[in-house]
């Protein structure tokens, strides 16, 4: 789980456990119920890049800035990252 702290610029990728992807999302304002997680409109949140429905499973990534949920699948975390041009930061760390 990736976690970048600021809004306009990723300075930190905080890295957390999967057990406190719920209490993140919940933080982040998301209501989760049976592993599913909602916006505050009641919608199911889907992920922007594949349009899968989250699940506290399948969440891969946190976007605090933009309130951007994206699933676990790599092409749609890359894709986020390389949108917002966060991809030469995550390949000095990897
Ligand atoms: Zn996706």
């Amino acid at each position: 789980m990736i976690f970048p702290t600021k809004e306009k610029k990723i300075e930190h990728l905080v890295v957390f456990e999967d057990e406190k992807t719920q209490k993140v999302l919940e933080d982040m304002g998301f209501y989760v119920e049976d592993g599913k997680v909602y916006n505050d409109r009641g919608e199911r949140l889907k992920c922007p890049y594949c349009g899968k429905e989250i699940t506290v499973d399948n969440t891969g990534g946190i976007f605090p800035g933009s309130k951007i949920v994206v699933c676990d699948n790599t092409t749609c975390i890359l894709e986020h990252l390389d949108k917002v041009g966060y991809l030469q930061i995550l390949d000095e760390t990897l």
